[in-house]
């Protein structure tokens, strides 16, 4: 089936004199705004571009962005209680560990503060779930008929044609016209591409993007289209997680510490949150450092306190640490090590970050495994309703079964390793060759094989930093974020709440579109 269409909120295209002028003064809002990166290829830290984003915000169901909003809280306290099983997390990484070695060196650190025994109890989780919609409905006509409103199959009027016309009188007129239906198949259902328990960024930047979006529309002449737009304040809710930690930590001394790579493109994304703290809490001080820092100027006190210019460290906030390539010495390693030691509230807590992985996804999306996280009410349907095809590769008859599967139409599936962090993923005939590659190698017990979610289409203008303006229109296809804030203990949850959302936009041809990456654009949702 084809992938349908969603109508943009505005006729395009836009009148090419319109549309430079809106480019101009919407580059201009961006740059004044801080909806801006650090440039990749050309790097200069005095410098700042645009961010890449949409120019007109993509439509989205409003009943499917209800359904994602209410649904967090139930997934934060899903993931929370997953990262505290320490049986569960054990057994669904044990064949990835394998292979795998980042994976089995966060695995590991994970083992060794259990053995020493954990020093703080308390873990912060600042979550962000990403959907997309399927625009596939899964059932057969007749299904549909049956699951009504479910799968809500509309009648589309495709033509009217006046096949007859009379007078009965001067003042009488009939038409007789014929119309025809087509029964189209409304999928657009949200279905979870991943959870991500560690550095889930753009929380700040979309924060400004509903406020840049209805100057756009003004400046067009669709004030009245601004209803439509949800406002979004994931900024201050990401903020209030830490500063809620710091609270609980309870020592007025104390730092904020975040870990951040050795070059922060996405600056922007992170000084929002140290503008946004410091301006409610005068009081906390927050630190940047890398883990090469964190090893060189930190120490554990005798209390298993994290001492970072003498004074005690009460969070540390990971915007980095969730990729190979950020440990790049044993020195990184014993920095994360030290810091899962301390009594520092950790966002996440190492166990968090495994809970995280690909292959805890797909583990949960087994029989029975999310009815012994959640029991077996309704709540559980409607998240596992949220699932897509998820199956383990791994050396059974399931795996091998799911080997088979990919290798008839790899085009159905996504390939995913034990990554973050965007670019890692296989796709279409890759999957065969990797698979043909892999069949018969353990590596293969370090990737989960994933239904390929199709979102429906919609036209509109990327604007990108350098490149020609007016962009021409292009087909666009768009992945929503929800964030979503939980503190607790393995027994006891002190706050847990949605906080807002992220949407970012690429090609419709292009398999991933991380906007870090160069790939995707920031968005907002115009809600349908
Ligand atoms: P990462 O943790 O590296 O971000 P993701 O699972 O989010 O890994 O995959 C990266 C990107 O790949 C997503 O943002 C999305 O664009 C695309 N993608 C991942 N899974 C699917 C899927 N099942 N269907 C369609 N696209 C997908
Ligand atoms: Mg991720
Ligand atoms: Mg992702």
């Amino acid at each position: 089936m084809s992938q349908s269409r969603l109508k943009s909120c505005i006729p395009l295209p836009i009148d090419h004199k319109i549309l430079v002028s809106v480019i101009e003064k919407a580059k201009d809002w961006a740059l004044m705004h801080g909806v801006g990166m650090r440039d990749k290829k050309h790097f200069n830290k005095d410098v700042i571009q645009i961010a890449p984003f949409v120019l007109l915000p993509s439509p989205f169901p409003r009943t499917e962005f209800n359904k994602a909003v209410e649904l967090q809280p139930i997934l934060n306290e899903l993931m929370h209680k997953v990262a505290h099983d320490d049986e569960f997390l054990e057994k669904t990484l044990q064949n990835a560990l394998q292979v795998d070695e980042f994976t089995a060196n966060l695995f590991d650190i994970w083992v060794k503060v259990r053995e020493e025994g954990i020093t703080q109890p308390i873990s912060l989780g600042m979550l962000r779930s990403d959907i997309m919609l399927e625009s596939r409905c899964p059932h057969t006509e007749n299904q549909c008929a049956k699951h009504t409103p479910y799968c809500s199959w509309k009648q589309v009027e495709i033509n009217s044609i006046a096949s007859g016309f009379g007078h009965l009188g001067p003042s009488l007129s009939f038409g007789l016209f014929r119309s025809d239906y087509l029964m189209q198949r409304d999928g657009n259902r949200i279905k979870q591409v991943e959870f991500n328990t560690i550095a889930s960024s753009f929380g700040a930047l979309t924060s400004h993007l509903p406020s840049m979006s209805r100057y756009i529309l003004r400046q067009l002449g669709h004030g009245d289209l601004i209803k439509n737009m949800p406002e979004n304040r994931a900024l201050s809710g990401l903020c209030t997680g830490i500063t809620d930690a710091y609270d609980l930590f309870g020592v007025p001394s104390a730092v904020v510490l975040f870990v951040v790579e050795e070059v922060s493109y996405n600056i922007c994304d992170q000084r929002f949150h140290e503008f946004e703290i410091s301006e409610k809490r005068p009081d906390i001080m927050i630190y940047r450092k890398t883990l090469n820092e964190i090893y060189e100027e930190t120490r554990l006190n005798e209390k298993k306190q994290l001492i970072l210019e003498d004074r005690p460290v009460a969070v540390v906030y990971y915007r980095s640490g969730y990729e190979p390539a950020q440990y790049p010495t044993s020195k990184e390693w014993d920095a994360r090590l030290r810091v899962e030691k301390s009594s520092a509230i950790k966002c996440p807590s190492i166990h968090y970050q495994l809970a995280g992985t690909k292959k805890v996804q797909q583990a949960l999306a087994a029989p029975g495994v999310l009815e012994k996280f959640m029991g077996a009410g309704a709540t559980t349907g409607r998240v596992r309703d949220i699932f897509a095809g998820l199956y383990s590769l791994d050396f059974d008859e399931n795996g091998e079964r799911a080997v088979d599967m990919a290798l008839a139409d790899a085009e159905r599936f996504v390939l995913k390793p034990q990554r973050e962090g965007g670019g890692n993923n296989v796709y279409g005939a890759d999957i065969r060759d990797a698979l043909l590659r892999m069949r018969h190698s353990r590596e293969r017990a370090a990737y989960i094989l994933m239904e390929r979610i199709l979102p429906p289409l919609v036209a509109g203008y990327v604007v990108r930093p350098g490149a020609a303006v007016p962009p021409p229109i292009t087909d666009l296809v768009s992945e929503l974020g929800i964030f979503g804030v939980i503190i607790g203990t393995k027994d006891k949850i002190y706050c847990n709440k949605q906080v807002g959302h992220m949407l970012r936009t690429k090609l419709a041809d292009a398999n991933e579109g991380g906007v870090a990456a160069g790939l995707g654009a920031l968005d907002s949702p115009y809600l349908l």
